[in-house]
């Protein structure tokens, strides 16, 4: 089914075939209702290929541009194909204070890539963030970071056939030309196995470190006050 733009009605509405997506701005999973839709007559005019229109996020009302290919041209309407393009996609988030400053540039560079479909450009920046990592946890660094990828392939059984092309991005120790070309889906497993390799080397040890710090430190507290009122 297309999405019509009629040139006396203007956009048929078709409740029930809502697009919902999530959100660049709020992040949620939300409905999008058609908020600004370009003039019917303008378009049978000038008979452009793509069309652009805007909804509005049902949980936080932000606008959210759209792209769609245009399926046909009649007499008075416009038949748009379902599939669209976003054109900002929401933003991946991770604790990047946690990392190391070099590879915390290089990996919020990777996830810029990943946010706007580039995904071998991500490999690449994967691979400069993973290396910088490595470096950043000195001797044996690389092995434990390895390890962590192993323990993170059998949690979420993936077979070795599939983990190759991440492994080889991660670990590979070619020149930058020789990484293998990556889908989305691939994309998207690298992008969870990096957060995850990341987690375990910084983040969980950062967060763990802070927290007993502020433990202790209230313990030291709460004995000077002991020792005062005594
Ligand atoms: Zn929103």
């Amino acid at each position: 089914m297309a999405i019509v733009i009629n040139e006396d009605q203007g956009m048929e509405h078709q409740l029930e075939e809502r697009i919902g997506l999530e959100c660049p701005y709020c992040g949620v999973y939300a409905h999008m209702s058609p908020q600004s839709v370009p003039d019917a007559a303008s378009l049978l005019r000038d008979r452009p290929k793509h069309v652009g229109l805007v909804y509005k996020c049902d949980a936080c009302d932000a606008p959210v541009f759209l792209r769609f290919a245009v399926r046909e041209y009649k007499e008075n309407r416009v038949e748009l194909y379902r599939n669209f393009i976003e054109l900002e996609r929401p933003k991946e988030k991770f604790s990047f204070s946690y990392l190391p400053k070099h590879t915390e540039v290089l990996f919020r560079e990777a996830l810029s890539c990943y946010s706007n479909n580039n995904f071998n450009a991500f490999a690449s920046m994967c691979r400069r963030a993973s290396t910088s990592a490595f470096d950043a946890l000195g001797e044996g660094g690389k092995l434990r970071a390895f390890e962590e990828v192993m323990v993170a392939q059998d949690i979420a059984g993936i077979d070795d056939e599939s983990f190759a092309p991440i492994k080889s991005v991660l670990f590979g120790s070619g020149q930058h030309e020789d990484l293998p070309l990556l889908n989305r889906a691939q994309a998207g497993i690298l992008l969870e196995v990096l957060k995850d390799m990341f987690y375990q080397c910084f983040v969980r040890h950062g967060k763990l470190a802070r927290a007993i710090k502020v433990r202790r430190f209230f313990v030291s507290e709460s004995n000077d006050d002991s020792l005062q009122s005594a």
